[in-house]
């Protein structure tokens, strides 16, 4: 028997989460007790460079000190009052995430997926009451391959046969169009403008296996929302703070730290979604924001959540965006991603099993030569743990590298000699 207190092997653990878990995910191998930094470490000792960082919820770190610290003296003074009453900590918050991110106002809420619920319901809201879509026909355009979470509503637009199968019926009111393809979007937004809501879509398909769109695709697709009255909605719950070398995937190919407001490569939403690394994975804490005309339509008693907006979350985030800036996060994650993707270029060319890297920042993936439904990328992935680098596949035969932004250049070639190492020594 395992109590608590109990020092248990990897094994042991992994079994009680197989025998008192639901099996709901497939993870690697691997029962990790700590994190510092860039590292993790699984319970017999071993340490890991951390190549997931979360999914880009830890792209500070784990457990980074400064964020740790304010999480640990808000816990002490004050944690969740709901939103019956105000708190003194979440009109700075919202202040200090409006003036950040460059938008009027903020609903704040826990996960990405209620982040993107909101967003579909304020964007419905303002179709009917702003645009003047008649109640009950509003459409928001979505595209395919997307990951927008788990909800009812969002996997009944989700192309995943996993995600979706059985758990119908499914949410009406979306039409997919692919991804990355301006001449669809158009004929989508031509075809019945006068009930189209909105476009909702990810500045880079993480998920999906890290496809970043043509350069001009985000600022043409906005432009063409636009032009149709219909709200451009960016999912950078993955994307954003920092992931791919500009504050937001959205800035486009931009190199300055802050959002791009003022520069012409910036495709600003109409509603922009944010969770992950909002709180440096210390804490859930999800963000949608916009401006006035479009948040107004939300008024008291129609949308909200018992932990939105709570103290301790406040804290948590202001002290994690804040971290993003002063350590300069987005141009070690452009310089990084940069020396990643030649080091990665040099092994494709070396290897049969490595085909291409993509990505943009550090978020990015190597394509391995094999059919998507082989286990060569997830044994491949366990060879990269077994020489202390963890990393996981995504969709098939693709192989996910996004490590926290905090990492060093000397770190980074470290990693990718493990990787080089791997990839060059791996027989099927
Ligand atoms: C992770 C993710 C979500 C869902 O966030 P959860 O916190 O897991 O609900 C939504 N959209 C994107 C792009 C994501 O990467």
């Amino acid at each position: 028997m395992i109590n608590e207190s109990m020092t248990a092997s990897s094994q042991d653990l992994m079994k009680l989460e197989d025998k008192y878990g639901a099996h709901n995910y497939h993870p690697l191998p691997v029962v990790l007790s700590r994190g510092e930094g860039v590292f993790v470490w699984d319970v017999e000792g071993k340490k890991y460079y951390d190549f997931l960082s979360a999914y880009s919820a830890v792209n500070q770190g784990h457990c980074h000190p400064r964020i740790v610290n304010k999480m640990k003296e808000q816990a002490e003074t004050l944690c969740l009052t709901s939103r019956a009453f105000y708190n003194d900590y979440l009109g700075k918050y919202e202040k200090y995430i409006t003036e950040y991110f460059g938008f009027d106002k903020v609903l704040p809420m826990n996960t990405g997926a209620e982040g993107v619920e909101t967003a579909i319901k304020i964007c419905r809201k303002w179709g009917y009451e702003v645009k003047g879509i008649e109640n009950g026909k509003a459409k928001i355009i979505v595209c395919g391959e997307n990951f927008h979470g788990r909800t009812v509503t969002i996997i009944s637009f989700s192309s995943d046969p996993d995600a979706k199968g059985h758990f119908g019926p499914y949410t009406p009111g979306f039409v997919s169009i692919e991804y990355d393809n301006l001449e669809a979007l158009e004929a989508e937004l031509k075809a019945d403008a006068q009930n189209i809501a909105g476009f909702l879509v990810e500045p880079i398909q993480g998920e999906a296996g890290v496809y970043v769109p043509a350069d001009d695709f985000l600022l043409k697709a906005a432009d063409l929302c636009k032009k149709h009255n219909v709200l451009f909605i960016a999912d950078e719950i993955q994307s954003g703070i920092a992931r791919t070398g500009s504050l937001l995937a959205v800035c486009g190919n931009c190199s300055c730290e802050n959002r791009c407001e003022q520069q012409a490569t910036y495709a600003k939403p109409d509603i922009l979604i944010l969770g992950k690394a909002l709180s440096g994975g210390a804490y859930p804490v999800s963000a949608v924001l916009a401006n006035k005309e479009i948040m107004d339509v939300i008024q008291p008693g129609q949308h909200g959540s018992t932990y939105g907006g709570n103290p301790l979350a406040c804290a948590v985030a202001m002290e994690a965006m804040k971290v993003v800036a002063d350590e300069n996060l987005a141009q070690n994650a452009r310089k990084l991603g940069n020396i990643f993707r030649e080091r990665m270029e040099v092994l494709v060319q070396k290897s049969d099993l490595a085909t291409l890297v993509r990505g943009r920042g550090l978020l990015n993936a190597v394509v391995i030569n094999d059919s998507p439904d082989s286990k060569t990328a997830w044994n491949i992935c366990l060879e990269l743990a077994e020489n202390g680098l963890l990393a996981k596949p995504t969709h098939g035969n693709i192989i996910r590298f996004a490590p926290p932004l905090v990492m060093t250049e000397d770190q980074l070639h470290e990693c990718c000699d493990i990787i080089e190492k791997t990839i060059l020594g791996f027989s099927k």
